[in-house]
């Protein structure tokens, strides 16, 4: 069985005021039949964990650094996230890989340090506009994929995300037989590192209104939500669509 997983990203968003959304998710699905993951800012991880515990809902950091301590001003660790009571860490989103010029092996470093640590690494690949018109979408993703999940990742510490940037913050989504290709493609990608059971998210303008057919795609194991993911009423019935599929 393969974990099922609603997980939130906010992004640069959210102040303590914001937690009560927090609370409102968790009130809303008290005993989900899936995994529900919120990765916050780092300046909330450990107030949501406090007023978290006792519920079904999870929390999780952004990103992390590669090493274990040391000067990199700015930057948190992964036994920072763990200490503030984070279960998981996405790591590669294309903001980082964007803004901050990661690149494949800066994300399996991350990924390393994270599940060192005891978190769950969700790692996030995904192809460009330009990549997917001239074709090259699936040996990007092969390539993003190689160069990003380290040895060592298992179903138990690894989930991937498929995040196509065009569709990440823009209201737009591929078909779902787009969605199909890609996630055989990686389930089959991944068997051949003996791997198949790794959990393989859809992420990019998924809400509650298109989350059930993308759900019903069968290599899709759950959804990395921005935008979505900020308030209970908009990621709740995401979480239940990823319940009922
Ligand atoms: C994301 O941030 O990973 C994401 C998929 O954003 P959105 O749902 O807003 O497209």
């Amino acid at each position: 069985m393969r974990k099922r997983l609603a997980a939130g990203n906010w992004k640069m968003n959210g102040t303590s005021g914001s937690l009560s959304e927090l609370e409102a998710l968790a009130a809303a699905h008290p005993a989900p039949s899936v995994e529900v993951l919120i990765c916050l800012p780092a300046t909330l991880i450990e107030r949501a964990s406090r007023r978290a515990e006792g519920s079904a809902i999870a929390i999780g950091g952004q990103d992390c650094h590669a090493a274990a301590s040391g000067a990199h001003t700015g930057d948190i660790a992964a036994t920072m996230l763990v200490d503030a009571g984070a279960s998981a860490v996405i790591v590669g989103h294309s903001e980082r890989r964007t803004d901050h010029a990661e690149t494949s092996a800066h994300v399996a470093a991350k990924a390393i340090a994270a599940q060192s640590a005891g978190l769950t690494a969700i790692i996030c690949i995904g192809e460009t506009l330009q990549e997917r018109e001239a074709g090259t979408t699936l040996s990007v993703l092969d390539d993003q994929l190689a160069g990003s999940l380290p040895d060592g990742a298992d179903a138990g510490n690894t989930v991937i995300a498929y995040e196509p940037v065009w569709a990440i913050g823009t209201g737009l989504t591929p078909t779902i037989d787009q969605i199909d290709e890609v996630h055989r493609h990686l389930r089959a990608r991944l068997a051949a590192r003996g791997l198949a059971d790794i959990a393989i998210l859809y992420g990019g303008s998924v809400k509650g209104s298109n989350a059930a057919e993308i759900f019903a795609v069968e290599d899709v194991d759950g959804a990395l939500v921005g935008g979505a993911s900020l308030t209970a009423a908009d990621f709740s019935p995401i979480v239940t669509a990823l319940e009922a599929s």
